[in-house]
C-alpha cells in the first residue's frame, strides 16, 4: 500500500515514510492510495476476536511495509492491562437497544487520543529504524489540551525520538496543564503559548513548512515529526473501534451484520470522525456520521452549507478540546469527495489560507451532506444534557461527550432516523470535571472550590472512581516551565534542540 498526498505534487511512499514524516512535503497530508474492503463474510469471522486481533486485521491491511510480527509487537505495547483500564480497549455501554456509548477514554490519559497516541510511538520508532533515518526524530505537537499529554505519555523515553508539546497557556483546564507540566521522561519538553489552540497549531505547522530551519535541524541531525491528528499513524489505529463497536453489538445479538448504524462523534480536528469515513469506505454499515460540533462550529456551517469561514473569533467553551477553527482533517475527505482531484484541494486550501474561506461546488456539497449531518450545542446545552442523562440513566459524560449527546437528539427530531446510534465518548467525565460536577451537583455547591476538590465531590456524589491518572496531580512536581509567544515556537524548537 502507498500513501498519496492531498496535494498531488509529491511521489507516493510506504507507510512507514508517511508516518515518519508525518505531513507531506507539498503540505498536503498522507492519504493510502485505496481502502482495504472488509466484506460482510470478513466481518462475520472477525465478530470473536478481541480489539488487539482486530487491530492486526486493520493495520495489517494498511502497513504493508510492516511485517506481521511488527504490527503485533506494536499493537501488544500499546493495547494492554498497564494502560489500559478495561478489557475491552474500548467498551461499549449500552444506554438502552438503540442507543449505545463507545467510551474512548480507558487509556493512561482519560481521553480517546490514548487510542492512536499509545500506538503511534510503537510505530514511529520502527518507521525510524525501517527507512534507515541516521538523525533523532523530534515530534512536534501543538494540543488543544488532550494530545499534548497523550502524546508525552506515549512517546516519554522511546528510543531514536524526542517530543516537544506547545499549549495555549489559558486555553487548556487546571487538570490538563497539571497533567502536562508533571510529565516525566527524558525526551520531553513542554511549552506554554500566549495565544489560542489556532496560534499554536499555525505556529507549529509554520515551523514544518520552514525550509531553511529543517535544513539547518538536519545538519544538528535533528529530523522534525508530528503526532497530532493529520500522521496517518494517529489515524489507522481510529479506524479500529469503529469496527470494534460495531462487531460487539452484533456478538450481543444487538445487530445483524449489515444493518447500518450511526455514529456521532465530538468534532474538532475532524480525526475521529474522519476515521469513521475511512470505515465506511471499507465497508462497515454506516447510515450517518454525525457530526457534533460546539459553539466553534465552523463544520456544522460547512456541512450545511458548503461554505468553510474560519473568520470568526475562537470562542473558548467547556468543551476546549473541540475549540478550533481549522479542522485539517478535512482536507483528506475533500480529497476523496472532489474523486481525488488535488488541484481542487489545493486551490481550496489556498483560499482558506489567503482569505480564511473556501466553497465546494454542489457535487461534493451533496456527497458530504449524504455521509455527514452536524450540529452543535450550547455550553449552557452541553451542561443540561450532563444532567439530564445522569438523572435519567445515571451515566455521567464529560462535556465533549455530552455535545454529541446533545446533537444526537436535535438529529432524532429532525430526521426521525431510528437505525441504532453509537455516540463517541472521547474524555473521562473526570478530565473535565469542573463542569462536570457544576452540572450534577449545581454551581451553588461547586462555587469556589478547586478542580482537585472537585474530583473528589464528584465520584462521593457518583459513586465513579477518579482515573489513576488524575488522581494526586495537585500533589505532584511541574517540571515545565517554558512559555512562548505564538510567533516564537520555531525559537523555541531552536533553543530546546541546543
Ligand atoms: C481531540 C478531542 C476531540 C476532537 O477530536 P478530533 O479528532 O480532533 O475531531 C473531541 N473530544 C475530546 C475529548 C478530544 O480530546
Amino acid at each position: 500500500m502507498q500513501y498519496l498526498s492531498t496535494r498531488g505534487q509529491v511521489q507516493p511512499v510506504q507507510s512507514a515514510q508517511a508516518i515518519k514524516q508525518g505531513i507531506a512535503p507539498d503540505g498536503g497530508l498522507f492519504v493510502p492510495e485505496s481502502f482495504v474492503n472488509l466484506s460482510q463474510d470478513k466481518l462475520r469471522q472477525l465478530v470473536d476476536c478481541d480489539y488487539q486481533e482486530l487491530a492486526s486485521e486493520i493495520l495489517g491491511g494498511y502497513l504493508t511495509d510492516y511485517t506481521a510480527e511488527e504490527i503485533k509487537d506494536c499493537i501488544t505495547g500499546a493495547y494492554n492491562s498497564d494502560s489500559f483500564n478495561h478489557s475491552d480497549i474500548a467498551p461499549v455501554h449500552s444506554i438502552n437497544d438503540d442507543l449505545h456509548v463507545l467510551e474512548l477514554w480507558h487509556g493512561p490519559t482519560c481521553a480517546f487520543k490514548d487510542m492512536a497516541l499509545q500506538l503511534l510511538p510503537h510505530l514511529m520508532s520502527l518507521a525510524v529504524s525501517k527507512t534507515g533515518e541516521k538523525n533523532q526524530v523530534v515530534i512536534l505537537v501543538a494540543t488543544s489540551g488532550d494530545t499534548g499529554k497523550a502524546a508525552l505519555e506515549g512517546f516519554k523515553d522511546v528510543s531514536g525520538t524526542s517530543i516537544i508539546v506547545f499549549f495555549p497557556e489559558d486555553g487548556v483546564s487546571q487538570v490538563q496543564k497539571l497533567q502536562m507540566l508533571t510529565q516525566q521522561g527524558g525526551n520531553v519538553s513542554v511549552v506554554a503559548v500566549k495565544g489560542n489552540f489556532d496560534d499554536a497549531q499555525n505556529g507549529v505547522k509554520q515551523v514544518f513548512a520552514d525550509a531553511e530551519f529543517n535544513k539547518e535541524l538536519q545538519q544538528r541531525h535533528y529530523r522534525l515529526s508530528s503526532a497530532n491528528s493529520i500522521n496517518w499513524g494517529r489515524l489507522v489505529p481510529q479506524i479500529v473501534y469503529y469496527f470494534s463497536s460495531y462487531l460487539k453489538l452484533v456478538k450481543e445479538d444487538q445487530l445483524s451484520i449489515g444493518k447500518p448504524v450511526n455514529f456521532v462523534v465530538p468534532t474538532g480536528n475532524f480525526g475521529n470522525i474522519l476515521a469513521g469515513y475511512y470505515a465506511k469506505q471499507m465497508g462497515l454499515p454506516i447510515n450517518r456520521l454525525i457530526c457534533a460540533a460546539n459553539p466553534n462550529n465552523v463544520l456544522t456551517d460547512f456541512i450545511n452549507t458548503g461554505v468553510y469561514n474560519r473568520s470568526r473569533d475562537l470562542l473558548k467553551t467547556i468543551s476546549p478540546s473541540m475549540d478550533i477553527l481549522i479542522s485539517s482533517n478535512l482536507e483528506r475527505l475533500l480529497f476523496e469527495l472532489t474523486g481525488r482531484d488535488t488541484a481542487k484541494v489545493r486551490s481550496w486550501m489556498g483560499e482558506l489560507k489567503g482569505q480564511g474561506r473556501y466553497e465546494v461546488d454542489s457535487a461534493v456539497k451533496e456527497k458530504v451532506q449524504a455521509y455527514f449531518w452536524s450540529d452543535y450545542a450550547t455550553d449552557e446545552q452541553t451542561l443540561n444534557t450532563i444532567k439530564q442523562v445522569w438523572d435519567e440513566h445515571h451515566y455521567l459524560m464529560d462535556t465533549h461527550t455530552a455535545v454529541a449527546w446533545h446533537v444526537y437528539q436535535n438529529y432524532q427530531q429532525q430526521t426521525g432516523d431510528n437505525n441504532k446510534t453509537i455516540i463517541a465518548s472521547t474524555a473521562s467525565p473526570f478530565k473535565f470535571n469542573a463542569s462536570v460536577a457544576k452540572a450534577v451537583l449545581g454551581s451553588d455547591k461547586t462555587a469556589g472550590e478547586d478542580e482537585f476538590q472537585l474530583l473528589d465531590m464528584l465520584s462521593q456524589r457518583t459513586g465513579w472512581e477518579i482515573p489513576v491518572g488524575l488522581k494526586n496531580l495537585d500533589k505532584m512536581q511541574v517540571l515545565h516551565n517554558k512559555k512562548a509567544p505564538a510567533n516564537g515556537i520555531g525559537r523555541a524548537v531552536d533553543e530546546i534542540l541546543k
